[in-house]
């Protein structure tokens, strides 16, 4: 395994792989690493030749007042996790590398962002496009894995990779959980003793709304509603941000659950942001 710290280096190497024609499978990260991650790069090798994991605290998508400079880093422990799920390639560059000085071009999208975490993150969509564009570019992936625990990042990746004709696969991966269902996330490492056993009510609520629906309640507001108080009950949460019931190709709020619905919730335990979701399917 190798790590790279350079776009331009990367962007060579990428590019003498793939004129060798060997497939390269993308799992772009910000790092402090977990199974989550892992699984990805699991996915990414069935999907590929040589794996590249990239390692990038982006600031272009974290707000003012968000945890950019306090978010959790540590690259030997990520290398060491790297090397025994058999990366090819870790690429860690520097935000000065990744955004030159005079960096004035940035890729926007413009409806399926708007709602859920782009209510209130604005901007954030914007960093995570326009990052991802740039890994394509410097890493030229023929597959590129994301996670579905960040449901409405997956769908504006898809979304980009399709209206901008990037020739890549976007391949969408089954959220990974701690035993007691809450689901990794390198934020988890903010959670005190006490707010991390709180935090894992959310999946048990989610898990309660799944069950409502497998017993035919289909009406969105009744299991939103359920949601709602399940998670103020069994979290306690400081704060609230959305609990909604989308579509999961529009991300738009939906009456009854058809086709494949996204139920997706924000919340805020002590100072740590944390969003989860489950996906209900029609028929099933
Ligand atoms: P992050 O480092 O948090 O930006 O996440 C990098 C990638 O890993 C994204 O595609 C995430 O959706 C994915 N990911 C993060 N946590 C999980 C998880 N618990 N299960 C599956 N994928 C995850």
């Amino acid at each position: 395994m190798i790590v790279i710290p350079a776009s331009r280096e990367m962007q060579a190497l990428a590019l003498e792989h793939m004129r060798s024609g060997r497939r390269i499978g993308l799992v772009p990260t910000m790092g402090f690493l977990h199974e989550g991650h892992i699984s990805l790069v699991r996915i990414a090798k069935e999907h590929s030749d040589l794996v590249v994991l990239t390692s990038f605290v982006n600031p272009t998508q974290f707000g003012p007042q968000e945890d950019f400079s306090r978010y959790p880093r540590d690259n030997e422990r990520d290398d060491a996790l790297c090397r025994q799920a058999g990366v090819d390639i870790v690429f860690r560059p520097s935000p000065h590398d990744i955004y030159g000085r005079d960096h004035s071009v940035y890729v926007d999208e413009t409806s399926l962002s708007s709602g859920l975490c782009g209510r209130f993150r604005p901007g954030h969509f914007r960093g995570v496009v326009t990052i991802v564009a740039k890994l394509f570019n410097i890493t030229m992936p023929h597959a590129a894995v994301f996670g579905r625990k960040d449901a409405q990042q997956a769908r504006v990746i898809e979304q980009m990779a399709r209206d901008l004709n990037f020739p890549v696969k976007i391949v969408v991966a089954p959220i990974v959980r701690e035993s007691d269902g809450l689901a990794m996330s390198s934020r988890n490492a903010y959670l005190s003793p006490s707010e991390r056993i709180r935090a894992a009510g959310i999946y048990a609520s989610l898990l309660l709304v799944e069950r409502l629906y497998a017993d035919g309640v289909t009406e969105t507001a009744v299991l939103v509603e359920r949601l709602r108080s399940e998670i103020v009950s069994r979290a306690q949460p400081d704060e609230i941000q959305y609990v909604e019931a989308v579509d999961y190709g529009t991300l738009k709020p939906v009456d009854t659950v058809k086709d494949a619905t996204l139920i997706a919730v924000a919340v805020k335990i002590g100072q740590t942001r944390l969003i989860d979701n489950i996906l209900l399917l029609a028929g099933t």
